[in-house]
């Protein structure tokens, strides 16, 4: 389902083709991986005046603990508590991302609808299917995206931004830079968003998932207990940002090399 922010309900108008595009789109495969792989950056984005979103490739009906209403509404929670201006969750099966030409054009579809100059996708390789699976087809669709040729207006989107016969007409767009967040894979960073002042409200945003995280009997085997979510999440959060000499940091990989200008502006001491 589609959801607004607070401020964008005001100018429902504004969700179309001439809405302003989202200056970073974070891209995962179900409800809540956002909330744990880039959170804290998505919040600093928006904090710095930037437009953000977030498309969740599934909704969470294979969850064990709740529905995928319930997701949905937890889902709308955290990205209020975010600051994102838009999210939105497309209708790919929960458990069964895979990389078909319908879902590439779904993904197309709202890349062109959304524009954004900065797509964050999962680490192309990890333990869950579904998140190394989103990585291939975010990054493929963000190719065919721009590809002037290509008509996204027959991919079936839930509730889209822009009708049918208007989303033939999307231009294309690619995004300008994608970068990978590797929270759910061991491999070392290029970069480290230091979220130090964000952690709480990250984690904030995490706890909003009440039907996944709270402690109840439901599962319980499955999931540890919230206190000791909370040490898992800040252990991993204090040691990318130890890497980073910051005190709590969110990981990303960039394919690219870096570019520099003034080698005594460089962060990150060396010894
Ligand atoms: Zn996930």
């Amino acid at each position: 389902m589609w959801f607004w922010n607070k401020e964008a309900l005001t100018n429902m108008s504004a969700l179309s083709s001439s809405a302003a595009p989202l200056d970073v789109l974070a891209i995962a495969a179900h409800r809540d991986d956002v909330e744990q792989t880039c959170g804290g950056t998505l919040l600093k984005m928006a904090q710095q005046g930037r437009r953000t979103g977030i498309l969740d490739l599934t909704q969470g009906e294979m969850g064990t603990r709740g529905t995928a209403e319930d997701r949905a509404r937890e889902a709308a929670d955290a990205a209020n508590i975010l600051r994102v201006s838009w999210r939105h969750a497309l209708d790919i099966p929960d458990g069964r991302v895979e990389n078909t030409f319908e879902n590439r054009l779904k993904v197309a579809r709202v890349i062109r609808e959304q524009r954004p100059r900065v797509v964050i996708l999962p680490y192309w390789k990890g333990r869950h299917p579904d998140h190394y699976t989103a990585s291939t087809l975010g990054y493929e669709a963000c190719f065919l995206a721009g590809l002037a040729k290509l008509d996204v207006s027959v991919a079936r989107v839930p509730s889209p931004a822009i009708q049918d016969a208007s989303a033939a007409n999307l231009p294309p767009h690619r995004p300008f830079k994608i970068i990978y967040a590797t929270l759910y894979y061991d491999v070392r960073p290029t970069f480290v968003v230091d979220i130090t002042e964000l952690f709480e409200t990250r984690f904030q945003a995490l706890m909003a998932y009440k039907s996944q995280f709270s402690d109840q009997v439901a599962g319980k085997d499955l999931f540890p207990a919230q206190a000791e979510i909370r040490t898992r999440i800040e252990a991993m959060a204090r040691f990318y940002g130890l890497l980073g000499g910051v005190t709590y940091a969110e990981p990303f990989v960039q394919k690219e090399v870096g570019l520099v200008e003034d080698l005594t502006m460089i962060p990150v001491k060396s010894i």
